[in-house]
């Protein structure tokens, strides 16, 4: 049993009326310390908040309840939808992010996330298809929780989706600048799965902030920016298992 501490922030409000939780979205703090990050989350100034925030032991704060709506996502797009916050649950994990020495996550750490996870899929009837980072809901401003949470192994408990195909290869198909069939193909795959893409046509700023944000969440190895052919093999295998 999850042993989860009261940790009251005052910044949240309601959701809006009729409003669904299916998404929940997964954040590192990008603090010096988890005390550093408590403390700015219930801050009635900072105005930012998160339901849940897990510290690197595995200890586990509720900070928001559930069905009021934490400030978390902040402008965000997914899936044709914006402003995450309304439908979404936020979780913070621990970490000092890259600005301050990125690590991987302990395993105690991510033991409570799975647990966490178990009651909120049950509680809202969560799909699998529902867990994104902050990153893929905002990639022009955030890389959290970045490319050393383990997403594969979420999706192994039923949280998230996931390619088992071949991802090694680098070689570059297309990058930021051109313009051809096969980046219309990788924009609109991209939108399948749920990244705002305004212009389909082009591989522009936004598409390369896209390909980051797809790259750190399910093609760690290499964050780029750029199109290979791993990524395009994993991008269309993705696609296909949204669409
Ligand atoms: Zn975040």
């Amino acid at each position: 049993m999850l042993d989860i501490a009261s940790y009251p922030s005052p910044n949240w409000n309601e959701r809006p009326a009729g409003a669904v939780i299916d998404t929940v979205v997964l954040h590192y703090t990008g603090m010096r310390s988890g005390r550093d990050a408590l403390t700015r989350l219930c801050d009635a100034t900072a105005e930012v908040s998160a339901h849940y925030l897990l510290e690197e032991d595995g200890r586990v704060f509720r900070l928001v309840d559930e069905r009021k709506r934490a400030w978390h996502a902040g402008v965000s797009h997914w899936r044709g939808r914006d402003n995450l916050n309304h439908t979404s649950i936020g979780i913070e994990l621990v970490n000092p992010g890259h600005e301050f020495g990125y690590r991987p996550f302990p395993k105690a750490q991510i033991t409570s996330l799975l647990s966490l996870l178990e009651g909120i899929a049950q509680r809202h009837h969560i799909q699998q298809n529902g867990f994104v980072g902050h990153s893929d809901i905002a990639p022009s401003r955030k890389q959290d929780p970045g490319e050393l949470f383990p997403w594969a192994q979420l999706a192994e408990k039923g949280f998230g989706i996931w390619s088992g195909r071949d991802g090694t290869s680098t070689s570059v198909i297309v990058r930021r600048g051109q313009k051809n069939d096969n980046v219309v193909k990788f924009n609109e795959q991209l939108s399948m799965i749920g990244y705002h893409i305004d212009d389909i046509q082009h591989f522009d700023i936004a598409t390369e902030y896209a390909v980051r944000a797809f790259q750190a969440h399910w093609r760690p190895t290499a964050v780029t920016g750029l199109i290979d052919i791993g990524t395009a093999r994993i991008l269309e295998d993705i696609a296909n298992q949204r669409g």
